[in-house]
């Protein structure tokens, strides 16, 4: 009996090649990390700003932050796909423990969960797995 339609586990190849593309993501994102930490000096008040205002200076401040975070998370979790690879649990969906797919690891090779699990969570609903039963 064939499965239908279902996804395939990744084959070596296949995670190799999501394994060259981690490296790499890493050490690209280390560097915008670093370079983002550089524009994240303190506000010197006493110094005249030129054309950005205080304020203007400050908000910029807040959103170097922000995006700073936001690498720092995307750099953690590649370094954790990193290690699911060598503890051979690469592909597999942290939540639910389904196949993350192929073609979702190949735009985000750090993909921790299934792209229904991930929506859920970006929706900020609680996970449901039960499912109504559709009427035929
Ligand atoms: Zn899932």
């Amino acid at each position: 009996m064939e499965l239908g339609g279902g996804m395939e586990n990744l084959t070596p190849e296949e995670i190799d090649e999501l394994h060259s593309e981690l490296l790499e993501l890493n050490e690209e994102l280390q560097l915008t990390a670093d370079v983002s930490e550089a524009g994240t000096r303190p506000v010197d008040l006493d110094e005249p700003i030129g054309r950005l205002s205080r304020m203007d200076a400050i908000a910029q401040q807040n959103i170097n932050k922000a995006n700073r975070r936001s690498v720092q998370m995307r750099i953690q979790r590649i370094q954790s796909a990193i290690q699911r690879i060598a503890n051979d649990e690469y592909g597999e969906c942290l939540s639910c423990g389904e196949l993350v797919g192929l073609q979702r690891l190949k735009v985000q090779p750090e993909a921790p969960f299934c792209i229904s699990c991930q929506s859920q969570r970006e929706s900020g609903r609680p996970a449901s797995v039960v499912r109504p039963s559709g009427s035929g």
